[in-house]
């Protein structure tokens, strides 16, 4: 007998039994082929056996519909036999479903955490692009700056370097002046060569020399004379073994200025004293700059080389360590740091004995 009859052929009945089971089987009929259609579009990067499922699952929700459009027929048409056939294959592919995803809930599981856990990184990378580029557009400004005020500084600093020339050769200048006089001409040579290649990271061009690292190290101690001697703290200089390294002379010794420079402003005036530790072995030279300042705090440890990070406010620009690791790194060498706040630090640079790496 068909349904029709057991609801007593109600039209409203009837109609509403038809109308619901006609859209559910329809529904059901569109997601089983959404399935179908997401299967064959990523069947390049699904597995076959996670496809194989997929498609178990769509024709279990088709076969559901199925059902419902059975009940549709039936309600006329007493195909019971065809509606029996249709309950068998939905039972035994809702079994199917039922087993396999017990049997894949582990994995499922493990995926979706996966998959929510890569996307977190994926913000972090995102993140860590955004400060990299930011990085690179900040030394992109600089590079453009100092290219400008290179080129700006260079006529007055060959004006002056002209009139000490005129200095050391005017007849009856004393003896003291004159030696004055050159040694002013050499630090004005230096930064020449320091604007000429646009602060020394810019179209550098220097080759490679023999370098006296003590001599360096006096040099230092000798440019930062007024620093030492207002802040009333000693910078000693102790050396071992044979300290001559191949490298660009003017950019050893801006790095060793720049290190230096920041142990003295680290320590408090009339505090203890700097060092620059000296110990040539044959494969090259290590440098420990050692003071007894206010120490890094070890959060900040690992950005400390990053171009413009400064814990000094107006007073610093954060150049100094960062071109320090440029130069260092260039001529094959390291630097390291450790530290204790309140204690001191040591800058540790390791100079190889010959630099075959050309300036940048
Ligand atoms: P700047 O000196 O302009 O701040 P640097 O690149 O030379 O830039 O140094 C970066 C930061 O590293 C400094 O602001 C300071 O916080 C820290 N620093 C470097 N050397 C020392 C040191 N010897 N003792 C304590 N802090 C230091
Ligand atoms: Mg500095």
């Amino acid at each position: 007998m068909p349904h029709a009859v057991c609801w007593k052929a109600d039209p409203q009945l009837i109609w509403t039994m038809v109308v619901t089971n006609g859209i559910t089987f329809l529904s059901y009929l569109t997601i089983c082929l959404t399935l179908f259609s997401l299967v064959r579009r990523t069947r390049k990067i699904i597995q076959r056996d996670w496809a194989y499922f997929v498609v178990g699952f769509a024709l279990f929700i088709v076969a559901c519909g199925t059902t419902h459009l059975m009940e549709v027929v039936t309600t006329w048409t007493p195909l019971f036999w065809i509606d029996a056939a249709a309950n068998i294959i939905t039972a035994l592919l809702s079994a199917y479903v039922a087993i396999m995803l017990i049997r894949r809930s582990h994995t499922i599981g493990f995926s979706i955490n996966d998959y929510a856990e890569r996307l977190a990184n994926a913000e972090n990378e995102k993140l860590q692009m955004q400060q990299n580029l930011l990085a690179a557009r900040k030394i992109e400004d600089w590079s453009r700056m100092s290219t400008a005020v290179a080129h700006e500084i260079n006529n007055p600093l060959e004006a002056i370097h002209n009139l000490l020339y005129l200095i050391q050769r005017t007849q009856g200048t004393p003896r003291e002046a004159v030696e004055l006089a050159k040694t002013a001409a050499d630090e004005v040579d230096r930064v020449m060569e320091i604007s000429r290649s646009t602060l020394a990271f810019f179209r550098h061009t220097a080759e490679p020399e023999p370098v006296d690292l003590s001599t360096v190290a006096e040099s230092v101690r000798f440019l930062l004379g007024t620093l030492l001697a207002s802040k009333r703290i000693s910078l000693e200089i102790h050396s071992e073994g044979d300290v001559v390294i191949e490298a660009i002379a003017g950019e050893v010794r801006q790095v060793l200025l720049n290190v230096v420079r920041n142990a003295c402003e680290a320590t408090a005036p009339g505090g203890p004293g700097v060092s620059i530790n000296l110990t040539g072995s044959p494969a090259g030279v290590e440098v420990a700059i050692v003071d007894h300042g206010v120490g890094i705090d070890p959060a900040i440890l690992a950005t400390l080389f990053q171009f413009g990070f400064t814990t000094k406010g107006e007073q610093g620009n954060g150049i100094g360590l960062w071109s320090v690791k440029h130069i260092v790194t260039r001529h094959g060498g390291t630097v390291s740091v450790t530290s204790i706040p309140g204690e001191g630090t040591t800058v540790t640079l390791w100079w190889p004995r010959s630099s075959s790496a050309p300036s940048a």
